[in-house]
């Protein structure tokens, strides 16, 4: 019998997103690994404890959306922090591309199967990880004599802060059509993945050890924001620390 319940995840072969795609599997989904790079998949399957055992059918895709067929679970997972790649020096655009414009348009080309999904029942669900920095996106930096500064820490900030601005906006017009899709957005924690590669708070093992979640601690929030029966009726809301406090 094949799975009933199909998951698209962004991001998913490595980090906290290859975490969130061993727990669906776990769940008996089919899972969809979005890839970058088809040849990071090899290396990220191998490494998926109990994938054998799992009665959940795993899919790898460059992110052509083309041919998924129903679709009830979207995770806009992937993400950027620094990234090397940028047009103008502040990095403001790979930002917004990756954090958040992508995730839109994917979000968008998906509707109508999350949609339908939804009007069968389905319990559909889009989540969105973004970050509590979030909160630093808010912050208008001016220095002392009211200059104003931009930079990559801002531009990442605040394209987590279009995630949440994005979900709320988005569950109220699936709500306005009463369609069956619920929208939440998610802070995973402070984890320990390549996205703080060039952080020097990863370089002191202390903090590590004191301040990081491990990749599988971190998809926790992110997995019960896609699957949990508790979550339901609560679109449009930011959850964090397994939906129980603010981080
Ligand atoms: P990683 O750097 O470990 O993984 C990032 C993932 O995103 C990789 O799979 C990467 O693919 C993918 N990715 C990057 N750019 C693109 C792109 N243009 N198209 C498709 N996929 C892309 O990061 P994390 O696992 O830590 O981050 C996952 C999410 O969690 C991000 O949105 C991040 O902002 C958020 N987050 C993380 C926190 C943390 O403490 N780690 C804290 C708060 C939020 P590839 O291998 O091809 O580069």
């Amino acid at each position: 019998k094949q799975p009933d319940r199909i998951a698209v995840i962004t991001g998913g072969n490595r980090g906290i997103g290859l975490r969130i795609v061993e727990k669906l599997l776990a769940c008996d989904m089919t899972v969809v690994m979005g890839v970058r790079d088809p040849r990071s998949a090899e290396t990220a399957v191998a490494s998926i404890v109990d994938l054998k055992a799992s009665k959940g059918k795993l899919i790898c895709e460059q992110l052509d959306v083309g041919d998924l067929k129903s679709v009830d679970l979207l995770l806009n997972n992937a993400g950027i922090m620094f990234a090397p790649f940028k047009l103008t020096a502040d990095g403001y655009e790979s930002h917004f591309a990756t954090n958040f414009l992508g995730h839109f348009l994917l979000s968008h080309l998906l509707l109508p199967q999350l949609r339908l999904a939804g009007r069968e029942g389905k319990n559909a669900r889009i989540v969105n990880v973004s970050s509590c920095v979030n909160l630093i996106g808010r912050i208008n930096y001016k220095d002392i004599n009211g200059t104003k500064h931009y930079y990559p820490g801002t531009a990442y900030s605040q394209s987590k802060l279009a995630q949440i601005l994005f979900t709320r906006h988005l569950q109220t017009l699936l709500d306005a059509d009463k369609s069956h899709v619920q929208v939440n957005v998610v802070h995973p924690g402070i984890v320990d993945t390549d996205l703080f590669e060039h952080s020097a708070t990863t370089s002191v093992p202390i903090f590590k050890k004191l301040f990081f979640k491990t990749p599988e601690r971190g998809s926790r929030t992110v997995v019960f924001a896609a699957i949990d029966p508790s979550v339901e009726g609560q679109g449009g809301t930011y959850l964090s620390n397994g939906g129980k406090g603010p981080f």
